[in-house]
């Protein structure tokens, strides 16, 4: 007999698995091979104890859902106030790989669009690129709790089409948000967003940033308690692309999804949970992982604007 969590997750993936809404990616070539009935779903309490149902072993890239975790690594090296110098913290409303700045400031909107991620994986301390993504993969894989890889085919084939994303780097260094060369930058972006992690890695790192820093399961503390807090508004109000509103009325979790289909929500003191469906809906989200945050939410009363 299935613990009530695991029997939760069971029930919620097999009603779910039968939506063929949304869309796989394609603007990265190799995501677009991914296959479109993969679903798994995850959990990790504060405790530790960890639940799963269906594909959550499955492996594919972080994409997007780095975001929050590099952010926090960067706040940590930075300080707040120099973080918010060089990188805002307004939704934007644009889509997220929308090539524009604030005006008067040149800083980009915040660090969940694709510009504040490039401006702020730049920022995290390093002598060179090399060391700069072996401190980001480190900080990655203690949040995950074990070893992380790169999928070198994802990383070669956004290398090879992502003109949008230099583009970026390029306008940002003519407006002086970005230092240093724009190609390096670009490049460690890539590679961190072709990490490799499942369902079950995601729902531990959820968990990690919901309960301030601290790795449930290993009891690392991977940031400072400040910087996870500070992540997890920006998440609440930036996380879901310009899904994020709807997202915050419906669900009201802070959460991070990405474009190869994992998607993680953070209950703050709670858990981290996270789902893995490639299938994405107009505003770039997972159609299966909202579905399931959205049941979970009503279900358990997690929104945090609940009065309980
Ligand atoms: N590597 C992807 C890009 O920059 C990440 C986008 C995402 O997951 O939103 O286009």
């Amino acid at each position: 007999m299935d613990d009530p969590v695991t029997a939760a997750l069971e029930e919620l993936h097999g009603r779910l698995a039968v939506l063929r809404d949304g869309e796989v990616a394609a603007y990265i070539p190799q995501l677009a091979l991914a296959d479109p009935d993969a679903f798994g779903l995850a959990l990790c309490s504060m405790a530790g104890h960890r639940y799963q149902a269906g594909e959550a072993d499955l492996p594919f890239t972080i994409q997007s859902v780095s975001k929050p975790f590099v952010y926090a690594l960067a706040v940590g090296d930075l300080g707040p106030q120099e973080m918010l110098r060089r990188v805002g913290a307004e939704p934007s409303g644009d889509s997220f790989n929308a090539v524009s700045l604030e005006p008067g400031t040149g800083r980009p909107a915040n660090p969940m669009v694709n510009a504040g991620a490039i401006a702020t994986t730049a920022l995290v301390r390093a002598e060179s690129p090399a060391e700069r993504f072996g401190r980001i993969l480190r900080v990655l894989s203690a949040f995950a709790g074990r070893e992380l890889d790169v999928d070198e085919d994802v990383y070669a084939s956004e290398a090879r089409t992502g003109d949008r994303n230099r583009a970026l780097a390029y306008l940002m260094r003519s407006a002086g948000s970005l230092d240093g060369d724009p190609d390096e930058a670009v490049d460690v972006y890539f590679r961190q967003c072709a990490v490799r992690v499942t369902a079950a890695d995601l729902a531990v790192m959820a968990a990690t940033l919901a309960g301030g820093g601290r790795n449930p399961v290993s009891g690392e503390q991977v940031v400072a308690e400040p910087d996870a807090v500070r992540t997890l508004a920006i998440m609440a109000t930036c996380g879901m692309y310009d899904g994020a509103g709807q997202w915050l009325l419906d669900v009201g979790l802070p959460a991070k999804s990405g474009v190869a289909g994992g998607l993680i929500a953070c209950s703050p003191g709670r858990f981290g949970v996270a789902v893995y469906s490639p299938p994405l809906n107009q505003a770039g989200n997972p159609v299966r992982g909202v579905a399931a945050l959205t049941e979970m939410s009503a279900r358990f009363g997690l929104h945090l604007m609940h009065k309980s």
